[in-house]
């Protein structure tokens, strides 16, 4: 399923593939995010002109169509083909969104952090409630709940290549205490899952690959705790999971990777900057996604090796230069100006504004893709620190 074909002597960076039933994805891979089953203005055609190797798509969104298609199984996987092309997907468990509502009712919290951000003995989850089953919650007033057995369904009736186990993701304000709780639970909803997925794998053609998570917050022991009992569980790959400061990123991952085993692929969850990429890839991981690329692409911020360049603003509305020179992007070899990306990104109208987000999307994803796809040569010539070095040298973030 997954085979490591080089290791960089110097880094801990490796190259690999990793074989799932809808396709070989080319490691360290980017992940794109398409959350209710798509990337909203592209056709599958678009997104094979970006390269993309993997999407990840969110349960939690895709929930209702589950529902909705009850007895027929393949019509949802059938609708992701459709929208994203023949490309292996990956679903996340839910958790996350399901936790995360408890994050926004103090300090904003969510998937990153700036600054430090310290324990708060007094942070309390007041709109979720979490039990040894799952978690119970309250969504568009409707009474809900979500737990391993009940992600595991969800994730198999999707029908996606790669799916997450449900897991108990912590804030930087959780306590050392509120952790080790949190990571009881994920170790028996882990157990949960893989059970679930065992039962519900027996009758499929093409099995589904499924990846346990780690957590443990910011706290060294529980990291390389957790990282032990998942690691020791008989998963195909692993996510490390978890809400940090960036500067954090590295040091979390310097405790956990060791403790995984070495021939099985690892996916860090939500993280996707240039830097953070690089530091990922260093430190061992293999895929990772992120919404940044997509995001930023339909607010007209466009990423060049320099940094990236907000198209709205006034200074290029008589630029007739492409985004890039040299970029194998379709939006720059169909020489789109960057005069006209603006006009498009800036306009009241519906399809022109689409036109706009397209553009934008299509540089962008081609922009990580080549990166990696850089990144992978690098490797493959043991040149990855020197690459790393020069990238971020003229990269401004
Ligand atoms: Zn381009």
């Amino acid at each position: 399923m997954f085979e490591v074909l080089k290791k960089d002597k110097r880094t801990k960076a490796r190259l690999g593939l990793l074989k799932t039933p809808h396709g070989i994805i080319k490691t360290p891979s980017y992940v794109f995010v398409g959350t209710y089953g798509r990337i909203l203005h592209l056709s599958r055609n678009d997104i094979k002109n970006t390269k993309t190797q993997v999407i990840i798509s969110n349960t939690f969104h895709l929930w209702d169509k589950v529902e909705s298609y009850k007895n027929s199984k393949s019509v949802i996987r059938n609708e992701l083909t459709r929208n994203f092309g023949k490309l292996p997907i990956m679903t996340d468990s839910g958790g996350f969104q399901v936790l995360s509502l408890a994050f926004s009712d103090k300090n904003k919290v969510g998937k990153f952090m700036t600054g430090e951000a310290k324990a708060d003995k007094s942070y309390k989850r007041s709109k979720i409630k979490i039990t040894e089953k799952g978690v119970h919650f309250l969504f568009n007033g409707k009474k809900m709940f979500l737990g391993p057995e009940l992600s595991m369904k969800l994730q198999e009736k999707i029908g996606a290549d790669i799916l997450f186990a449900f897991d108990h993701i912590t804030s930087p304000l959780d306590t050392y205490k509120y952790n080790q709780k949190a990571l009881r639970l994920t170790n028996k909803w882990a157990k949960i899952c893989l059970k679930e997925h065992a039962t519900n794998q027996k009758n499929r053609a093409n099995k589904q690959i499924l990846f346990g998570i780690v957590q443990g917050g910011l706290f060294k022991d529980l990291r390389i705790q957790s990282a032990k009992s998942i690691g020791s569980m008989p998963f195909d790959g692993f996510g490390i999971g978890g809400s940090y400061t960036k500067k954090q990123i590295a040091k979390v991952l310097k405790w956990i990777i060791p403790h995984l085993p070495e021939e099985k692929p690892r996916h860090l969850l939500g993280v996707g900057k240039v830097e953070d990429i690089f530091e990922a890839i260093e430190n061992g991981v293999d895929t990772f996604d992120c919404v940044i690329p997509t995001r930023e692409a339909r607010h007209g911020r466009l990423y060049t090796k320099t940094g990236y360049i907000d198209i709205r603003r006034g200074y290029y509305s008589k630029d007739k230069k492409i985004t890039e020179t040299g970029c194998g992007c379709f939006t720059c070899t169909k020489k789109i100006s960057r005069a006209k990306i603006r006009e498009l990104i800036k306009s009241k109208d519906r399809i022109l504004n689409a036109q706009g987000q397209r553009w934008c999307l299509m540089h962008n994803m081609w922009f990580f893709n080549n990166l990696l796809e850089d990144i992978r040569k690098s490797i493959a010539g043991g040149k990855f620190k020197e690459f790393k070095k020069k990238t971020l040298t003229k990269f401004k973030s």
